[in-house]
């Protein structure tokens, strides 16, 4: 169920300004050791959450649907029969967990695939673009699940953090939205995407998304489509979780922002630690239309947001790729 990765990235440019622990657990669905498909597995007589690591080889035999996986800060709901459920953030300098982890409920089958992603080594911070343009690195986020139909969201206003001017941070979301739906670059490439979304307006109900301590639960499949805010743990500063259906489309996608008074709409002349809003929901926008994370940190999809920048509000060309194999 991985995604292609097509081509490595070319000279390293820069992205973050500060150093970050490299802390992250690595964990691979590969490593498992395999002959437990079809088994009853002992998941199945217990309760409480399930560790992703537990599904990675699979398990059937008894139904999950409703439980709660678990990997790192990420948790999912185990989806219905013919249905896959996937959840995404990505971290600012200060984290060590920007884990990724889908599930899936396939022909009686329910099975994790976990991708750790390594917190990026220290870099001083210089110019993207020469480096974004020639970096084709692409992740699809559980293979290939594109928008069958119009993307279709709300914007939970209630939650925005009062700090922002009335309209000013959503006027950035929605211009995330365009930027990733519409592949904007300064690599002179043109695109023809078929991706297609809709602003339909605020929305009284928050995303389906909880966070309770460290950990962050993508709940009940819902068609909702919500953007909101509220807290992340570890350094995250946003979050989307994403659902497709049998006929391999995606079907709904919720996306919680971090309320950090780190996230800004402008970049302050003296910055440190300080995040563009836009360049956040162009990333989070990523796995809401079915992009996975890449280790090349020039990249919009790379796991870490480069604080004091605005580059990610444009697109690198792995990212085009990635949104050109999807649309
Ligand atoms: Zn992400």
């Amino acid at each position: 169920m991985t995604g292609s990765i097509s081509g490595r990235c070319g000279a390293i440019l820069v992205a973050l300004a500060v150093t970050v622990p490299l802390a992250a657990t690595m964990t691979s669905s590969t490593a498992a050791t395999p002959a437990t498909t079809g088994q009853r597995s002992s998941v199945c007589d217990t309760r409480g959450p399930i560790a992703a690591s537990a599904l990675v080889d699979g398990v059937s035999g008894c139904s999950l649907v409703g439980r709660v996986v678990v990997s790192g800060s990420a948790a999912v709901v185990v989806p219905r029969a013919g249905y896959g459920v996937g959840a995404d953030g990505v971290a600012g300098a200060g984290s060590s967990d920007a884990a990724s982890l889908q599930v899936t409920n396939l022909d009686g089958v329910v099975r994790a695939t976990v991708d750790g992603d390594a917190a990026p080594a220290s870099r001083g911070l210089a110019a993207r673009a020469a480096g974004a343009c020639s970096a084709g690195q692409f992740k699809l986020a559980s293979g290939r699940h594109p928008w069958g139909k119009v993307l279709s969201w709300r914007y939970h206003r209630p939650s925005e953090p009062k700090r922002y001017a009335t309209g000013k941070a959503l006027a950035h979301i929605r211009a995330g939205m365009t930027n990733m739906r519409t592949a904007r670059n300064d690599c002179n490439r043109t695109s023809n995407l078929s991706a297609r979304a809709r602003y339909a307006g605020v929305s009284a109900t928050g995303p389906g998304i909880r966070v309770k301590g460290s950990r962050i639960t993508c709940g009940k499949l819902n068609s909702r489509n919500v953007v909101g805010w509220g807290a992340l743990p570890n350094s995250l500063l946003g979050w989307t979780c994403y659902w497709w259906g049998g006929s391999g489309k995606m079907i709904a996608a919720d996306m919680r922002l971090s309320t950090s008074a780190k996230v800004v709409t402008a970049i302050p002349g003296s910055c440190t630690q300080r995040y563009d809003l836009q360049s956040l929901a162009t990333h989070e926008w990523g796995h809401a239309w079915g992009l996975g994370h890449v280790s090349n940190p020039n990249l919009t999809m790379h796991h870490f947001l480069p604080a004091c920048s605005t580059a990610f509000r444009t697109l690198g060309l792995g990212d085009i790729k990635g949104m050109r194999q999807l649309y």
